[in-house]
């Protein structure tokens, strides 16, 4: 029954001659400790929109809104939702993390805009049914990724790295039969193998 008495006085003499254990925050400005988790940015230099973070994401603080339309991806990281758990930057499948988890903690407000990052990417959508295929950024990585051999024998990522270099490409196009033409358009992996397999059936 005494000793630990003894013990939590011990304790208690230790503690007030240590240095303290808590900052002076916000008095003072705090330093995070190494591997801190704190806002997660994105980075536009390896950023290509591919959305994987998002769907990686447990709180679902990463919206994705694809404008079919007008070709466009919009990415909205909602840092109000946001845990810092750092999925995003884990699973993110670019060779240097597309966001990162920065060590920025002071940003609470009062307006949900400014707990708002949005990014744009330019969309590919599919020449039949009008699909998402991906971004061009995403695509090019792809292109990049698996060499010139291999981009060579698909298609789209022939297309995307003609665009790339502003070489006149062939102009996306719906329509409802499949033809030889249909090749070399933008398609989802569904339209393409529709339109291989009709082609190989005539
Ligand atoms: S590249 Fe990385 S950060 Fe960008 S959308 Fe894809 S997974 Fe998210
Ligand atoms: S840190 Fe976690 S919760 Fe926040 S955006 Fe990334 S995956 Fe989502």
């Amino acid at each position: 029954m005494i000793l630990p008495k003894l013990r939590e006085l011990k304790e208690a003499i230790t503690a007030i001659f240590s240095r303290r254990y808590t900052t002076k925050f916000p008095a003072e400005p705090h330093e995070p400790a190494e591997g801190f988790r704190g806002k997660p940015v994105p980075d536009d230099k390896w950023c290509i929109g591919c959305e994987a973070c998002s769907e990686v994401c447990p709180a679902g603080a990463i919206e994705i809104e694809d404008d079919r339309k007008n070709n466009k991806r919009i990415i909205r990281r909602l840092y109000d939702r946001c845990i810092y758990c750092g999925q995003c930057e884990l699973e993110c499948p670019q060779p240097k993390p597309g966001v990162v988890l920065t060590k920025e903690y002071d940003f609470a407000d009062f307006t949900k805009d400014s707990m708002r990052c949005v990014q744009e990417f330019e969309l590919i959508t599919c020449g039949k049914c009008g699909c998402t295929v991906g971004t061009v950024d995403q695509l090019l990585a792809t292109a990049r990724r698996i060499g010139p051999a291999l981009a060579s024998a698909g298609p789209e990522m022939i297309l995307v790295r003609q665009n790339e270099i502003g070489a006149p490409g062939p102009q996306v196009r719906r329509r409802k039969e499949d033809t030889r033409s249909d090749i070399m358009v933008f398609l989802c992996p569904s339209c393409r193998h529709k339109v291989y397999t009709t082609e190989a059936g005539k």
